[in-house]
């Protein structure tokens, strides 16, 4: 798992090298303009000197300062208004040799805003793209609160209760953001999303990951499938010493399709037992979503682990019904 300041520095680096191909970009259009018209490289010229001239000047005589930055200013306006009338001459855009910037609002320095530095959004933008893919997450740039469609729930009551599925997926969609809002590392809390397939679990699940991704917090998202498999790995001496190091200690660790995976004798449960023990004695939150009912996760798991699961003071449960929606969102 990479540390969040990790990935801050190389996009910081990443802004760093933008800058320099911006300067390497403004030499080349400054040589281009140049070959193409003469005259616009006797006028760089012109401005380069003037300007170092204009810096001197008012270092060599302080009481003059003003009034020869004055002069600059007016002789940069002359020089550049005639460098403007060249390019168009020559078929070039007047603003050529403007700075070149991939992000005109911080000027790839990452930062905007005084006297309250503020990352700019193309940082936190680059950020959130280098955990997504370091850690396998890139699904969370689809699913999120952003993308999460409610309308494609139907909007008819959902069998044997008052309320239709998209009212019902509404209200658990609105828990679970606040749930994500509010989560701080060391609470020990969690989600348990049940229900049959195809009505949303996986999906809110990724998006409270990324919503506490976004704000900072180390999220691992495994299939219990995946889980099994590192654990039993880890056990029988191979690699995955790390895999499991950041499944017990990120701050947010979701798994998925808990009930799906082989139930292997000596593995399976003790595995679970372990990650969900080990994270719950040290206040580490779980997300869960499951296919099973809370009376099969206390048939499936045995007490010691569908109590820590299930436990109301610690956990919410939501159950997942309706129909499947799959089959419109394919559409
Ligand atoms: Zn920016």
């Amino acid at each position: 798992m990479l540390s969040r300041e990790n990935v801050m520095r190389e996009a910081l680096s990443e802004l760093e090298a933008q800058r320099s191909r911006n300067m390497m970009t403004e030499k080349a259009r400054r040589e281009e303009a140049a070959e193409k018209n003469p005259r616009i490289g006797q006028l760089l010229a012109q401005r380069q000197s003037a300007l170092f001239s204009g810096v001197r000047g008012a270092f060599a005589s302080p009481a003059k300062a003003q009034e020869i930055s004055g002069n600059m200013r007016r002789e940069m306006d002359l020089l550049n208004k005639q460098i403007r009338r060249e390019l168009t001459a020559c078929g070039l855009p007047e603003d050529y040799l403007q700075p070149v910037y991939k992000c005109e609002i911080c000027r790839d320095t990452g930062y905007v805003g005084e006297p309250i530095r503020e990352q700019c959004a193309c940082l936190k933008r680059a950020v959130m793209k280098r955990l997504y893919q370091n850690e396998g997450l890139q699904m969370l740039e689809r699913q999120n609160f952003g993308t999460f469609d409610l309308s494609i729930f139907p909007d008819t009551p959902i069998e044997g209760r008052k309320n239709t599925q998209r009212g019902y997926i509404g209200k658990i969609r609105e828990r679970c953001e606040s749930f994500a809002d509010g989560f701080k590392p060391g609470e020990g809390n969690g989600l348990v999303l049940l229900g049959k397939s195809g009505l949303g679990k996986t999906f809110l699940m990724n998006c409270v990951a990324q919503r506490v991704l976004e704000r900072g917090y180390s999220v691992v998202i495994v299939s219990a499938y995946k889980l099994i498999e590192a654990m039993r790995n880890f056990q029988f001496g191979r690699e995955g010493v790390e895999q499991v190091q950041d499944m017990l200690t990120c701050d947010l660790l979701c798994i998925d399709d808990l009930g799906s995976e082989p139930m292997m004798r000596g593995v399976t449960l003790s595995s679970i037992y372990h990650i969900v023990a080990e994270r719950s004695n040290a206040n580490r939150s779980i997300v869960v979503t499951t296919n099973l009912s809370v009376a099969q996760l206390y048939d499936t798991y045995e007490d010691r682990i569908a109590a820590r699961l299930c436990n109301p003071g610690r956990m919410q449960t939501m159950e997942f019904v309706g129909a499947d929606v799959r089959r419109f969102a394919a559409k």
